[in-house]
């Protein structure tokens, strides 16, 4: 191997300040006498230099520390939220049960008024109390049942977001 490739193996070495100070030396000195050398070497030496140039990324010490917290914060925040969302649905369905069933006994008892006790209907007198409950009963829980099942699918559209 001639000085030349010799030389020419070592120059990105050379220009990135990696070599010993002899063969840094001895690269210097070819270097010089070399054309094709001198021109490599000053290429690699720009690129050596840009890449130090170049804005090194660095994390803050504490990012990790803060990023943990963080999502430790934001769960527990969730659960508050659905705690509170399971309290507030809970109220409302109570509330909705008790409406229900208001309007059903004072629906009946305007019925009852206004028709004098007995409406007709095939099979069935609508305003005889017996009726009047079962049929309320039905209503009632359906409309309770219908709020659960929204109630709940709101619950875990939020739960998915
Ligand atoms: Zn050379």
């Amino acid at each position: 191997m001639s000085e030349h490739e010799c030389v020419r193996a070592m120059l990105a070495l050379a220009a990135a300040g990696a070599l010993d100070p002899a063969e840094s030396m001895r690269v210097e000195r070819h270097a010089n006498a070399c054309q094709d050398c001198r021109r490599e070497l000053d290429a690699w030496r720009t690129y050596a230099q840009g890449l130090r140039q170049l804005p090194q990324p660095s994390a803050p010490a504490d990012l990790m520390e803060r990023t943990r917290a963080l999502i430790l914060d934001q769960r527990a925040a969730n659960e508050r939220a659905v705690a509170a969302g399971r309290c507030g649905n809970d109220l409302m369905l109570g509330a909705l049960a008790v409406f229900g069933w208001a309007t059903g006994l004072t629906f009946w008892i305007l019925a009852r008024v206004f028709t004098g006790g007995v409406v007709s209907v095939p099979g069935a007198n609508l305003v005889n109390g017996w009726t009047w409950f079962m049929l309320s009963t039905v209503v009632v829980w359906m409309t309770a049942a219908t709020a659960a099942v929204m109630l709940g699918r709101g619950r875990q559209i939020r739960r998915v977001l």
